[in-house]
């Protein structure tokens, strides 16, 4: 069984990586199409040893495409994901769009295998944001242990992030620095060459930004309703790999060491904890890497029942390409997804 499968968004940092990694797990495809916008005609993408040509979104016809991974953007999503779900072709959708459509779910495959079930009103499954995936990998074995209540986390966010231009922007003020050029931001808000900057995504009503707000609702969404979240998500002048510094209050007694022995088995984590100089592993290192890492595991002297530690992992990766494989690798494992040709 093989399957016809579109990348939308096949310019772009996730849609690369999600070239590579199709490749890299030899997933069973019989035909890749990278889409993307009309700039993009004439240009290719490496798939493999292959070449392969860039088509326009606008104008393919999906209709014997039998999965779609998605990553051009919210407003991209918004107007292709229902009209390609409707050719009866399922969209993985990496935009904030659709993951908090009660019809959509939200999928970490290690975490909430079982809400797949639910994607044939649409067709539509939404990968979460970088920043929860890599969070609710950890918290979920810690939560099924002694139950979570309230999470404070602060992020530190590379500039993959923001897609190809906030990495161009990086470069660029670095080497503007050096060279002492003057200095113009566009993609960020202030100068993120050696600085960092606590605003991502636009503000709320409240005084969170929505990158904060999707935190706390997707982690809400994907583990458990009763949890209370509370985030603050900087950027940080950093290439690819995000970081997170997570307070965690429990209602039942867990020590720093049992939580080390849960997290060393947990799915998808890895656990490098050493009380040494380098005994944590720090953005730079996930960089190209599947798991979650986590370290600097210690009780909170401040809370009962309280863990804080640090998590890091590729946000081009496990926080978007390599989780939305992994869901298309899930549809097919439990017969959710069928070729609509014999190939
Ligand atoms: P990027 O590097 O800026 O790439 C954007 C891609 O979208 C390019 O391939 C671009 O094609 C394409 N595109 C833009 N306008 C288009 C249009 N009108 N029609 C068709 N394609 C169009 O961005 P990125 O970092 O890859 O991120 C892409 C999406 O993934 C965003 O929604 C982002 O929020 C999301 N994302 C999610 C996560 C996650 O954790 N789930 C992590 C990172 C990113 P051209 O080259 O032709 O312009």
């Amino acid at each position: 069984m093989s399957f016809k499968v579109a990348i939308v968004g096949a310019t772009g940092n996730v849609g690369r990586e999600m070239l590579t990694i199709l490749e890299e797990r030899g997933f069973p495809t019989h035909e890749i199409v990278p889409l993307a916008s009309r700039r993009s005609l004439g240009q290719t993408v490496s798939y493999g040893d292959k070449t392969l040509k860039v088509k326009a979104l606008d104008t393919y016809d999906f209709s014997d495409t039998d999965l779609c991974l998605m990553s051009a953007g919210g407003s991209i999503s918004k107007e292709y994901a229902p009209k390609i779900g409707a050719t009866g072709c399922v969209v993985i959708d990496n935009s904030s769009t659709w993951r908090y459509d009660t019809n959509v779910p939200l999928i970490v495959p290690e975490v909430n295998a079982q809400a797949i079930g639910g994607f044939s009103k649409r067709n539509i499954i939404a990968n979460p944001n970088c920043s929860t995936i890599q969070l609710v990998l950890a918290l979920k074995p810690l939560h099924d242990a002694a139950i979570i209540k309230r999470v404070v986390v602060s992020t530190y966010q590379s500039v993959s992030g923001a897609g190809k231009e906030g990495m161009d922007e990086l470069f660029e003020q670095s080497r503007a620095v050096f060279v002492a050029d003057p200095i113009t931001s566009k993609k960020f808000t202030k100068r993120i060459a050696f600085n960092v900057i606590p605003h991502i995504d636009v503000f709320m009503e409240d005084g969170y930004t929505k990158e904060e707000w999707k935190m706390t609702v997707e982690t809400k969404k994907i583990l458990d309703p009763k949890i209370k979240l509370t985030a603050t998500a900087v950027r940080v002048p950093v290439f690819i790999g995000h970081a997170e510094a997570v307070h965690v209050e429990f209602e039942k007694p867990l020590s720093a060491h049992e939580a080390q022995t849960i997290l060393r088995d947990a799915p998808g984590c890895q656990l490098i904890d050493k009380h040494e100089d380098g005994g944590y592993i720090t953005p730079y290192e996930c960089t190209g890497e599947d798991d979650t890492f986590i370290s600097r595991i210690r009780e909170d002297i401040t809370v009962e029942n309280g863990l804080a530690f640090w998590v890091v992992a590729d946000n081009l990766r496990k926080g978007a390409a390599l989780n939305a494989i992994q869901i298309a690798e899930l549809l097919i494992s439990r017969n959710l997804i069928k070729p609509k040709s014999a190939a």
